[in-house]
C-alpha cells in the first residue's frame, strides 16, 4: 500500500545516508496506521538496535517530515507525532486534533464543501505563487467528546 521504494528513492537523492535503523523507522511507520512518537518508535526498535539512540530517531523522523515522507502533528502533550505520508491517494486523510488528551482523528470522510475548498484553494495558491502544489495537510485543533 506504501510505496516504499519510492520514499528510499527520494530519500537517497537527497544524499542521505540509507542505514538500517532508518529504514526499520520507515518500516515500522510504513506498518502502523496510527501515529507514532519518536519514543514509541525508538522503544520498540531498541531490542532490534540497541544502539539507536532517541536522538537519532528524532533526527531521522525530522528529516523524513522535511523531505516530506511523513506527516507530523503536534498533539498536546508537545510531542510530535509521525505518519508516514501515502502515496496512495484512498489513504489520504485530514486529522481532528484534541488539544486536552491528545486524541488525533484521521477522517477520510470528506464533505463535499471541504474538498471544493482545498481544491480551489489550491488552484489559487498554484496560480499566486506559481507554485506547483502536490500534497497538503490539513489538521483541525480542538476538544473531543470527551474532553468537552
Ligand atoms: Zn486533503
Ligand atoms: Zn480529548
Ligand atoms: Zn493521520
Amino acid at each position: 500500500m506504501y510505496g516504499r521504494h519510492q520514499w528510499r528513492r527520494r530519500f537517497r537523492a537527497n544524499a542521505c545516508r540509507w542505514t538500517a535503523p532508518r529504514e526499520s523507522i520507515l518500516d515500522l511507520l510504513g506498518r502502523t496506521r496510527g501515529h507514532l512518537s519518536a519514543k514509541d518508535i525508538y522503544l520498540s526498535l531498541q531490542p532490534t538496535f540497541p544502539g539507536l539512540g532517541l536522538a537519532t530517531v528524532y533526527r531521522t523522523l525530522e528529516l523524513l517530515h522535511r523531505l516530506g515522507i511523513v506527516q507530523k502533528v503536534t498533539s498536546s502533550d508537545g510531542q510530535g507525532r509521525y505518519q508516514l505520508r501515502s502515496v496512495d491517494q484512498q489513504d489520504h486523510h485530514h486529522h481532528l486534533i484534541c488539544s486536552r488528551c491528545g486524541l488525533i482523528v484521521d477522517y477520510r470522510d470528506f464533505v463535499r464543501e471541504e474538498l471544493e475548498l482545498v481544491k480551489k484553494t489550491e488552484d489559487a495558491l498554484a496560480k499566486k505563487y506559481n507554485f506547483v502544489i502536490q500534497d497538503h495537510s490539513i489538521e483541525f485543533l480542538g476538544l473531543c467528546e470527551k474532553c468537552r
